[in-house]
């Protein structure tokens, strides 16, 4: 049932996989690793999470992939309104002057189950990723 609420984005997140380098399964997702496009287009963060389907741009580490399974764990509680829930809470936060990704009730949400785990590691795959932004991705 979670599986099927969240279905709609895992479609999304499923369609982008065989664009990476390397898929497997963990606790229930399914994690897709290594991809230079997405920094080409632009994209500017580490992984991003559609559904039950992490998408990164390089080797997950544990407190990213702890922080990408908060979103997925958000997603099987959403279903479809979340993306619609999301960019409110973004919105909402740059009404209030805050930041729209940082500030994001979603994110927020994520980033504290990160302290229990161990610090990021580096990025590994490119050079082009100095912003300093949170490295990882919204959803
Ligand atoms: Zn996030």
């Amino acid at each position: 049932m979670r599986l099927l609420w969240a279905g709609p984005y895992s479609l999304l997140g499923l369609l982008l996989a065989p664009f990476f380098r390397r898929r497997s399964r963990r606790r229930g997702a399914l994690v897709c690793e290594g991809a230079a496009w997405p920094r080409r287009l632009g994209w500017r963060y580490r992984a991003i999470t559609f559904g039950h389907v992490v998408l990164s741009v390089d080797d997950l580490d544990e407190r990213t992939f702890e922080h990408e399974m908060a979103h997925v764990r958000q997603y099987e509680r959403w279903g479809p309104a979340y993306g619609p829930a999301y960019g409110f809470s973004s919105l909402k936060a740059l009404v209030k002057g805050l930041h729209y990704y940082r500030d994001n009730g979603f994110e927020m949400a994520a980033r504290a189950v990160e302290p229990f785990f161990p610090p990021r590691t580096p990025y590994g795959s490119t050079s082009d990723t100095k912003n300093d932004l949170s490295n990882d991705g919204p959803g």
